[in-house]
Order: C-alpha cells, then sequence, then structure tokens
C-alpha cells in the first residue's frame, strides 16, 4: 500500500459517516441517498428529539423540528437534546433542539417550527418531505399525518409510548394499511398518557430507534428489509410482539376511497374559546369515549381529584381542570389556546 493509499483510507475511516457506509446494506450508495432526504419530525419530545437526534448524524439532507411546547424541568428525564438551561429559560423545544443538532451535524439543514399541527398547516408542514416521522403524543395529530402520508403518498413511521410499553410500525400509503385501516376513524381518547402513568427513557429510545431504522432503510432503498407490521415492546414485563399487516383495507374511508376527514375538519378535534380570566374552555368535537370515573382514576396519580357524575375537579397546582361528563373542560390558571389544548390531551387524553 503506497503511503497515498494509506492516508486516503484513514481520510476515508476518520470521515463522519464512515462507520454507516461500512456498514454494508447502507454503503456510499445509501449515504447519498440520505444525504438527499428530507424528513418532518412532529413532535419534539422523547421519541421526537430521539429520532431528530439519530437522524441528523446520520446525516440527511434537511430536517424540519415542528413542536408547540417549551422546554420543561419534568422533560429532562427522557427529552435528550434539552439541559437545565434549556428548562430554566423556557426556550420552545423546536428551537432548543435546533441549537443542540446543528451543532452535531453543521451540513443538515436543521428547520425548526414552533406550532400546533392543525388541519389548517397539516399539508403545508409536512406535504413536502420524504418521510415524516411520528413523535407526536396524540391521536388528533396521528390522524392529520395519515390523512397527509395517503393525500400525498408520503410515508410515515408511526410511534407511541407511554408508561414502559410502546408500538411502531412504518405505514407507506398502498402498500401498508394505513392508521384508519388499524385503528378506526376515531381514537376515543381516554386512554393513558405520559402525564397520568408516567413514562420511562428506556422505551422511548426503543421505540424511536425502531423507527429510525425504518426510514434509514426507506431512504436508503433498502425496502426488502423492511418490517412488515407493528411492532408492541414492554421493556418492563420483557414482551416483544410482532403484528403483521394486513393488505390495505380497500374500503377504508381514508385510503380506500381517499377522504381526508382529519384534515377537511372545518375545526380541530378540540375547539377552544377563552372564558373569563384565565379560563380556557376546551370542547372535543365527539362525544367522549370515557367516563369521569376512570379519568379520575388516572388523575389521582398526579393531582388532587374530586368528582360525582356530572363534573370532575382536578387541581394541578399552576393549572386547575374542571371536566364535564360530555368532554367539555375548564382549564383555569391559563388564557393561552395552545396550552389549554396540549393540558387536555395530555390530562384528560385524546
Ligand atoms: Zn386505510
Amino acid at each position: 500500500m503506497s503511503d497515498h493509499q494509506r492516508d486516503s483510507l484513514a481520510d476515508e475511516l476518520d470521515s463522519r459517516y464512515s462507520r454507516q457506509i461500512l456498514f454494508r446494506p447502507i454503503g456510499a450508495a445509501g449515504q447519498e441517498r440520505l444525504q438527499r432526504s428530507r424528513v418532518a419530525v412532529v413532535g419534539m419530545g422523547a421519541l421526537g428529539t430521539a429520532s431528530a437526534s439519530q437522524l441528523a448524524r446520520a446525516g440527511v439532507k434537511y430536517l424540519r423540528l415542528i413542536d408547540r411546547d417549551i422546554v420543561e424541568q419534568s422533560n429532562l428525564q427522557r427529552q435528550s437534546l434539552y439541559d437545565e438551561s434549556d428548562a430554566s429559560g423556557s426556550v420552545p423545544k423546536a428551537l432548543a433542539a435546533a441549537e443542540k443538532l446543528r451543532r452535531a451535524n453543521s451540513d443538515v439543514d436543521i428547520d425548526p417550527v414552533i406550532a400546533d399541527v392543525t388541519a389548517k398547516n397539516a399539508e403545508r408542514l409536512l406535504a413536502d418531505v420524504d418521510v415524516i416521522v411520528d413523535g407526536t403524543d396524540n391521536f388528533q395529530i396521528r390522524y392529520l399525518i395519515n390523512d397527509v402520508s395517503v393525500k400525498h403518498g408520503i410515508p410515515w413511521a408511526y410511534g407511541g409510548a407511554v408508561s414502559s410499553y410502546g408500538t411502531m410500525g412504518l405505514l407507506r400509503p398502498g402498500r401498508t394499511p394505513c392508521l384508519v385501516c388499524l385503528f378506526g376513524a376515531q381514537q376515543g381518547g381516554g386512554h393513558d398518557t405520559c402525564d397520568t402513568v408516567g413514562v420511562i427513557a428506556p422505551i422511548v429510545s426503543m421505540i424511536a430507534s425502531l423507527q429510525v431504522a425504518e426510514v434509514i432503510k426507506l431512504l436508503t432503498g433498502q425496502e426488502d428489509a423492511l418490517n412488515p407490521g407493528l411492532t408492541y415492546i414492554d421493556v418492563w414485563t420483557n414482551e416483544v410482539r410482532k403484528i403483521r399487516f394486513q393488505e390495505p383495507d380497500r374500503q377504508c374511508a381514508c385510503c380506500g376511497q381517499r377522504t381526508f376527514a382529519a384534515l377537511s375538519a372545518r375545526s380541530d378535534a378540540l375547539t377552544v374559546s377563552l372564558c373569563g380570566r384565565r379560563t380556557v374552555q376546551v370542547k372535543p368535537e365527539s362525544p367522549p369515549a370515557w367516563s369521569l370515573e376512570t379519568v379520575a382514576q388516572r388523575l389521582r396519580a398526579v393531582g388532587a381529584v374530586r368528582h360525582n357524575a356530572n363534573l370532575l375537579r382536578c387541581d394541578l397546582g399552576r393549572i386547575q381542570i374542571s371536566l364535564f361528563a360530555d368532554g367539555r373542560a375548564l382549564i383555569h390558571g391559563t388564557d393561552d389556546d395552545a396550552e389549554a389544548r396540549a393540558l387536555y390531551a395530555r390530562y384528560v387524553g385524546m
């Protein structure tokens, strides 16, 4: 080996993506494809920060980071891109994440967006990328992502984690079932959320890693290696389940008949209105799938709860929630619509 050959081999091994290129299924050709790819990550919580970090380091061309929240102390246990100064400075998550990732890889065009994804902006935010990564914590936004995915033919990596368990799957329009094929048109809400049953970091890293693995296979053209179903994992009970995808449902309202209920909703599934000083009313469009009793049981873990057949009151410190049996809630302690909607999603669930 000449000196020149030795130098160029050393350069190659030192280069940023050398270990990824050495991995045969990716190779130099796959790396080039990755470096031409555009990805949007929706939600920069625990799943989103873990996914975005891996994708930025892997060297995608463009990464859009979308989140409506600010960094809080209680995020630091699992949201791996944030630190104490982000929490004490109440920095928006999208901006804090973008700053960290630019330091990790300045080659990537990182585009932070501070926004709530709604029927009005979903297509503008999500229809111009190669793949969408789900880092959200609620089905309202997942149905919007699914509508954009099917309407514009963009695959998306579904992922969710609470407590010690989580589920993920890569949904590809026309090739796999869509979210509506899998779960029906409505998820009634009232299920466990990270704010009611907690969540531990290992399951979040696990689910995000599985999402990114599928995204990298897809973007590098390794479709034969894709996971052909949903994967469910519980890191506490050690249970792993794989649910193989069926064919897409021809009768599916979304991918079969191409009606996009979430995108065409005239209002968001949760309408909000200011009602009095530092109180916002949040009202779901459809009747709730839960009872006050089941919500009360979950909220007892996080705050003082009183309830009867018609009304539940929960005191969370700065915020108090009055929840009615018809699903309507008064969020006391804020006059910010987006915060009220987020609190409803977190504590009541949707
Ligand atoms: Zn479908």
